[in-house]
């Protein structure tokens, strides 16, 4: 599968809704897992919940049992239709993390033709591990 096809599912599933005080629907994920499957979520801010189109993809294939995340990419439609590539958020490399320590080498897509893998995006993501000290 490549990074195109799937910021094409990505981008395919963005349904913008203008609401109140902000936009819901406006960026959208998929993800193939490593079982070869593609998963897509969608993101929604409603003021007082808000959660990212990254996490629902990941719920999506939690709901079927898989952990494992080979790629994953999330887009921005902005007003003219373009779509954009965004990087995902640090709540969303921890729960990637968190899923499966093997996540850590999910591709993360930036563009067309550029990834990076997520432990370059969580470079001290094992730190608390080697260096904690229990207080009592
Ligand atoms: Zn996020």
């Amino acid at each position: 599968m490549t990074n195109k096809e799937l910021i094409d599912f990505a981008a395919s599933i963005i349904k913008t809704r203008k609401t109140k005080d902000t936009l819901c629907g406006d960026v959208g994920s998929a993800l193939l897992s490593q079982e070869g499957k593609v998963y897509l979520g969608i993101c929604a801010s409603l003021g007082s919940a808000v959660f990212c189109a990254e996490q629902n993809a990941m719920g999506s294939m939690i709901t079927e049992g898989q952990y494992r995340i080979a790629k994953i990419v999330a887009v921005w439609k902005d007003e003219d239709g373009c779509v954009h590539v965004i990087s995902p958020c640090g709540h969303c490399r921890q729960m990637m993390m968190d899923l499966d320590k093997e996540n850590l080498k999910t591709e993360i897509i930036m563009d067309h033709d550029k990834t990076v893998a997520l432990e370059e995006l969580l470079p001290h993501h094992t730190w608390w591990k080697k260096q904690s000290v229990i207080v009592s």
